[in-house]
């Protein structure tokens, strides 16, 4: 099995590519953030316990989407491989993905990054505003919350996974097709 983690700031493009991706290459595309979003407009007890942080533009605790991935890779079959959006977003969750795929006799194969400028990270989620709607992408505030905490918590697996060798970097700024190209190169 394949394990690819997309990685990147909020509004870089990770949602948009890894559809196509897990197309070409049969991947089960993980998006713990979509993930969430459903439970949240099921109204389950973990939706309603996530909605507040979230739309806050705060991480929701390690153990919720630590779990939401284990089930995911126990439950889903036919695939060749997982590709992850939106975890590990921290070093605590790097670690137990380690642990997880350890079990399995498993590693992860590549980590993707998507690198934009925090200027471009604001207008793509200001575009993404008018067209999704989503509640965490509404106000300056929250976005640039969520830009700080992503400097804060998020960027520093980049050192984790440079030092692990399996990291690899891609210029998230241009035309979707132009990105997906990239990508698809490396692939
Ligand atoms: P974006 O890529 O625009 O930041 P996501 O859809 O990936 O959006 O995530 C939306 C929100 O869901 C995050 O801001 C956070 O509150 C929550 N979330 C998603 N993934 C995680 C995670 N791995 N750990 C903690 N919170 C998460």
């Amino acid at each position: 099995m394949k394990y690819f983690i997309l990685f990147g700031p909020p509004g870089a493009g990770k949602g948009t590519q890894a559809g196509e991706m897990a197309d070409k290459y049969n991947l089960c595309h993980i998006s713990t953030g979509d993930l969430l979003r459903n439970e949240i407009a099921a109204g389950s007890p973990l939706g309603l316990k996530a909605k507040e942080l979230i739309e806050a533009g705060n991480f929701v605790p390690d153990e919720v989407v630590e779990g939401m991935i284990e089930s995911q890779f126990n439950s889903v079959k036919g695939v060749d491989g997982f590709l992850l959006d939106g975890f590990p977003r921290t070093l605590a969750q790097a670690e137990v993905l380690d642990k997880m795929l350890q079990k399995r006799g498993e590693a992860v194969t590549l980590v993707i990054s998507l690198m934009i400028p925090d200027e471009m990270i604001m207008q793509r989620i200001r575009h993404r505003a008018e067209i999704e709607g989503r509640a965490d992408d509404a106000s300056p505030e929250i976005i640039l919350n969520r830009i700080r905490t992503y400097h804060e918590k998020t960027e520093p697996l980049v050192k984790y996974y440079k030092a692990a060798g399996n990291y690899i970097e891609i210029d998230g700024s241009g035309s979707i097709e132009e990105v997906r190209d990239r990508i698809f190169a490396i692939l």
